[in-house]
């Protein structure tokens, strides 16, 4: 039996199949059973950051921003802090708290630039800010003077982001002044690569200009840690003298860099099931706008998931496909809200109630996110909140 922690509700749901039943659903839920839940493979995630370790061979920063990736904030840096990482990379104080609510204590580092009333919490919860201007970095020092304690910060450097962080030139000068604020430390130095999925050259030399800047700043011994690549840099490129990297993406199973994909293993299956299968006649139009219209008699399959899920509008019209008793059906007409038909003409056994992938080891999220003309970032953070997640 295979356990399967549902999040909205603190009870262990078992199945033999190793997903939520209609049956387990309802008897725990105060609510209807949802008709999309996305599966949530820990043990997955747990081989891509064994993967991301061995790649880079220095400490691990996890990415969990946008809810980890819309796999789920509490649970995923649950398990990642069971692991040996350095940090757990957050966008904001809410989620920070959030995995501090969670009873998570690694270490927390803000992944961008900080409003002032946030700081007062950041400096007494000890979260590790990025500074990316001499007037914050002034502001915390005030604040960690107050508390009688010595802040660890991370000196940001933009070699070529343009979203935050010092701009390199007379980065040395700047610093001078930052010596002097006696209740920071500076333990680190780090910057972000835009292009490491599309522009080689560029990132070589983003690579180059962020170790000239540490030469220039004293060397590596100045700074404890030194971070540059998110996934797409951690497998791509050689680290030089970065002993970081903050992997997101491919924590959960999906390479930016083609090439890579086949070392990574699947973290979310989005599910479904089959709530409706019938047969329209030839001329009969399917969803809104009626830009599908059958020219044979078709067995159509409605499905219980839709834009309000996540699944993107996007794909209408685009043959994306589903992946039904182990085989891929089309999309007919456009994606609506809460339901989507397929054409199961070639597949007499589909049945309602049949489990459906709509994304996950058959039908990769890449593809998906490609059809939409989206990237998979925005398809994974985009799986709203109806959609039960349910891990194990
Ligand atoms: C989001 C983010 C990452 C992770 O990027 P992936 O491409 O998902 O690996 C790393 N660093 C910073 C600063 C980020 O904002």
């Amino acid at each position: 039996m295979t356990k399967i922690l549902v999040n909205l509700i603190p009870t262990i749901l078992a199945s033999a199949a190793g997903m939520p039943s209609f049956a387990s659903v309802n008897e725990n839920f105060p609510v209807s059973p949802p008709r999309a839940w996305a599966e949530i493979d820990l043990g997955a995630l747990r081989r891509n950051l064994a993967v991301a370790r061995e790649a880079f061979g220095g400490e691990l920063m996890v990415v969990v921003k946008a809810g980890a990736y819309g796999h789920g904030l509490e649970e995923i840096a649950k398990t990642l802090a069971t692991e040996e990482i350095a940090f757990l990379g957050v966008a904001n104080v809410g989620e920070a708290r959030r995995v501090r609510n969670a009873g998570v204590d690694s270490r927390i580092y803000l992944l961008g630039a900080t409003w002032a009333e946030e700081r007062e919490e950041i400096v007494a919860r000890e979260w590790t800010p990025c500074i990316s201007s001499l007037e914050e970095a002034e502001h915390f020092n005030r604040l960690a003077a107050g508390r009688g304690i010595r802040l660890k910060v991370h000196l940001a450097v933009d070699t070529g982001m343009g979203r935050g962080g010092f701009v390199a030139e007379h980065l040395a000068e700047k610093l001078k002044k930052l010596d002097l604020l006696v209740n920071l430390e500076v333990e680190g130095i780090g910057s972000h690569l835009p292009s490491a999925d599309e522009d080689e050259e560029f990132t070589l030399r983003q690579f180059a200009q962020f170790h000239a800047i540490i030469d220039d700043l004293g060397g590596e011994a100045r700074f404890k840690w030194r971070h540059l690549s998110n996934s797409a840099g951690l497998l791509g490129y050689a680290q030089g003298c970065c002993n970081l990297s903050r992997p997101g993406l491919m924590l959960y199973g999906v390479s930016a860099l083609a090439g890579f994909q086949a070392r990574l293993s699947t973290v979310m299956t989005l599910k479904s099931r089959v709530t409706l299968v019938r047969t329209l006649p030839a001329g009969h139009g399917i969803s809104y706008g009626r830009q599908f219209v059958t020219t044979k008699p078709t067995r159509v399959a409605t499905i219980g998931v839709g834009y309000g899920d996540g699944y993107p509008i996007h794909v209408s019209g685009k043959a994306a496909d589903v992946w039904i008793r182990g085989r891929r059906m089309p999309i007919l007409g456009r994606v609506t809200m809460d339901q989507i038909m397929v054409d199961v003409t070639a597949a007499e056994e589909v049945v309602e109630g049949d489990e459906v992938e709509i994304f996950g080891p058959n039908i990769p999220v890449a593809e998906i996110a490609e059809k939409a003309e989206s990237i998979v970032w925005e398809i994974f953070t985009g799986i709203t909140p109806r959609v039960l997640r349910c891990y194990f």
